[in-house]
């Protein structure tokens, strides 16, 4: 499967926030990374990653918007809002599982933490990136149990045989300007979910698909983000894209030296504005 080709070869950066929270020193300093890293001749697009429509807001892309420009920041428009494009997910998916590369997945949280409890000696249920590793109830239902759930309703989700892709695509490396060349080891998320239960797509699949979509040559983004790559490297061979170059960037901390998170409202660039901060305030508070 190949993404719509990029019609020319101009390098493309991007910044892709979920607004899920007011624009704070962190993002801040994410969306300036990735705009210097485009070169002046280059191009820098912004997308908006919503697909999770319970924590999504309109104010916080609004506010988005409203802040990055405030910083002095362009970007190209139109701005791709990920819930706009659930049907194209779907057809990602819908060809995954022809393929039999994901299986569905109807366990509930509540079910996936007792089973891990309950084998928590088994090597393989190790902490992966996101949490626990599925331990992979759902992998092994019968056709037939599986047609019956689905019938009678119950939700579920869609989980990626990463054996079964590691097996079709080969080895695989990326380069990252922090890291070097990394060898890909996506087996660490364990069956990793690629559609939602309430959404048909996860950060990964809508991400990773909308990455070779646009173009982008180039991905920053917070070293937080760095095991992604991992499962994103996967996806990419499985669908036969291009794989971007990427740098994972430092975290801007909290002055207690902690993550900062969207409830540091202190630190929120409206906050830090009303204040009287001026945008060379803000670079120079991030060290840019
Ligand atoms: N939307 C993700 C976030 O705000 C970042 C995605 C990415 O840069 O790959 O955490």
């Amino acid at each position: 499967m190949t993404a719509a080709p990029h019609k020319d070869s101009t390098p493309v950066t991007r910044f892709a926030p979920s607004p899920t929270g007011y624009v704070h020193l962190g993002t801040a300093y994410s969306a300036l990374f990735a705009a210097n890293a485009a070169g002046p001749r280059e191009r820098f697009i912004l997308r908006i990653e919503d697909i999770d429509t319970g924590r999504a807001r309109p104010e916080f892309e609004t506010a988005i918007f409203e802040d990055l420009a405030w910083l002095g920041l362009q970007w190209e428009q139109p701005v791709r809002r990920q819930s706009e494009h659930f049907a194209a997910y779907a057809a990602v998916t819908a060809d995954m599982e022809k393929q039999d590369l994901l299986y569905p997945c109807f366990c509930t949280r509540a079910e996936i933490a007792r089973e891990i409890a309950a084998a928590s000696t088994a090597p393989h249920l190790a902490a992966g990136p996101d949490g626990p590793v599925y331990p992979g109830t759902c992998r092994h239902l019968t056709g037939t149990e599986r047609r019956r759930r689905i019938d009678a309703g119950t939700p579920y989700a869609l989980r990626l045989r990463v054996d079964a892709a590691k097996e079709m695509t080969g080895p695989l490396t990326w380069t990252d300007a922090a890291r070097g060349t990394v060898d890909a080891t996506p087996e660490i998320f364990g069956d990793v979910v690629l559609a939602r239960k309430d959404t048909p797509a996860s950060y990964h699949l809508a991400c990773t698909w909308d990455d070779a979509l646009q173009g982008v040559t180039l991905v920053t983004r917070g070293e937080e983000l760095a095991p992604a790559t991992h499962i994103h490297r996967l996806l990419q061979a499985l669908w036969k894209v291009p794989t971007p170059r990427y740098h994972h960037h430092k975290l801007v901390l909290a002055p207690d030296g902690k993550k900062l998170s969207k409830r540091d409202k202190a630190l929120t660039l409206r906050a830090l504005r009303a204040e009287g901060k001026t945008p060379e305030d803000i670079k120079a508070m991030v060290g840019l």
